[in-house]
């Protein structure tokens, strides 16, 4: 059976879209579902769009309608835990939905189903740690031009796995990144779609994980444009580190 790969935006999936062979694409809700072989695999690449809601819609459609055994996904986040910087990659080995605020308790507890961190597949997810890793030692300094790292600030990139904050807004407030930190365990980023997709998973039992190159830190101090880094250099930690784990 096939992996699901998801990325939110455009300039995310692009290279993998090119290398994807023998694909197929249907298109479903005004997503395009590409079903073919990706690095030796049998995968079906779809562009999400942003937020949880369209990613909740796209990991349904892709579990309902293309029978993926597995879903990866892979995009850009801005840095909560003060550890990290630009260039560094979070692997999700759980992840929570920040505006999940059901009653004043901060559990993010999703009501009925009660449960606030859903857990990624833990040998999904070291299995993309070891490829994130691979990528960054063995292909990122020949994969990335020289000028994107320096424009960006990244030398050496580390990899780690903690948890995932997802919802729906973009944080770029100093404070906002300070009330997350205080109140998630183990909190490493926050982006828009990862907890949503864990949820639709768990739900079907699906097993999924999800890794974040970090973009921004979610402060408003971040020296250069959110586009211009996935242009530049969030597509090649995408395909690279996909690249990596398909090819484990
Ligand atoms: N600028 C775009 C929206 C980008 S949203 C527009 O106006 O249309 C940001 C995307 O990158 C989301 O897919 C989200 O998952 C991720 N992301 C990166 N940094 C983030 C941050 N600081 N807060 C929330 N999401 C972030």
């Amino acid at each position: 059976m096939a992996i699901g790969i998801i990325c939110a935006m455009e300039e995310e999936i692009a290279l993998l879209e090119q290398d994807i062979q023998s694909a197929d694409s249907t298109i479903i809700a005004g997503r395009t579902f590409i079903q073919g072989t990706l690095y030796g695999q049998e995968a079906v690449l779809v562009m999400s769009r942003i937020g949880k809601v369209a990613v909740a819609v796209t990991t349904t459609l892709l579990i309902e309608r293309f029978h993926v055994s597995q879903i990866v996904f892979a995009g850009t986040a801005g840095a909560v835990a003060p550890e990290l910087k630009v260039g560094d990659v979070v692997v999700a080995n759980q992840s929570v939905q920040h505006d999940m605020r059901p009653d004043e308790e901060l559990t993010f507890r999703v009501p009925l189903i009660e449960v606030g961190y859903f857990q990624s597949d833990p040998e999904l997810t070291q299995k993309a740690f070891g490829a994130v890793e691979e990528y960054i030692n063995n292909s990122l300094h020949n994969d990335i031009p020289q000028q994107h790292l320096q424009q960006f600030g990244i030398r050496q990139p580390k990899v780690v796995v903690g948890t995932i904050a997802s919802g729906d807004e973009f944080v770029c407030d100093p404070a906002k990144n300070t009330w997350l930190y205080e109140h998630i365990d183990n909190l490493k980023c926050v982006e828009m779609e990862g907890a949503a997709m864990a949820q639709v998973c768990y739900e079907y039992g699906i097993p999924f994980t999800i890794l974040r190159v970090i973009s921004d830190c979610a402060d408003n101090d971040t020296p250069f444009t959110f586009d211009s880094f996935i242009e530049g250099a969030a597509k090649y930690f995408t395909r690279g580190s996909i690249r990596a784990l398909l090819q484990a």
